[in-house]
């Protein structure tokens, strides 16, 4: 298992639209070994291939709190299916948005279609963090970032203040 670096907004990559995975094998297994390694380091609760810079259609997560035994999941070719029509808010950051957070308001509860670590079909029912979780991480498969929920000067504040300490930190 290996780290790998975390790319940040606004790196063009991250507006990609990552393609469906052919095959769960070991090849496929070994990067999501190193997703999950790169999430704990970081640390976060979930990431997406495009935020290591693979456009694949691939997201692991651990929602485990501290105190708890690590429990990660995997997600290949996810699919969310009836987002309910009640919604809830969570603040939310993202580890390609550092040190920034805001609330973003989406369906509470909805259902997760993907493939398995062993590429086995599954389906989940997700509500509460784990939905927030789910979606906000699917966003991230077509291309799109959670300050894209947010006003655009709240975005263009945040991408700003990025790109100024990208600057700062080549230099
Ligand atoms: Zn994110």
């Amino acid at each position: 298992m290996a780290i790998r670096q975390i790319i940040t907004a606004p790196d063009t990559r991250l507006r990609q639209v990552s393609k469906p995975v052919a095959q769960v094998d070991d090849g496929l297994r070994a990067l999501m070994d190193d997703m999950l390694e790169t999430m704990y380091e970081a640390p976060g609760i979930g990431l997406a291939a495009i935020q290591i810079g693979e456009p694949l259609r691939v997201i692991v997560m651990d929602l485990a709190g501290e105190d708890e035994e690590p429990s990660p999941r995997y997600f290949v070719n996810p699919e969310i299916l009836d987002p309910s029509e009640d919604t809830c808010v969570y603040e939310e950051g993202c580890l390609s948005v550092p040190e920034f957070y805001d609330e973003v308001e989406r369906p509470a509860k909805c259902r997760v279609k993907y493939l398995d670590y062993k590429g086995n079909e599954q389906l989940l029912e997700a509500e509460g963090l784990l939905a927030t979780c789910v979606q906000h991480e699917m966003d991230h498969l077509e291309g799109v970032l959670f300050i894209d929920h947010l006003s655009r000067l709240k975005r263009e504040r945040v991408l700003k203040k990025l790109k100024k300490e990208q600057r700062l930190a080549a230099e």
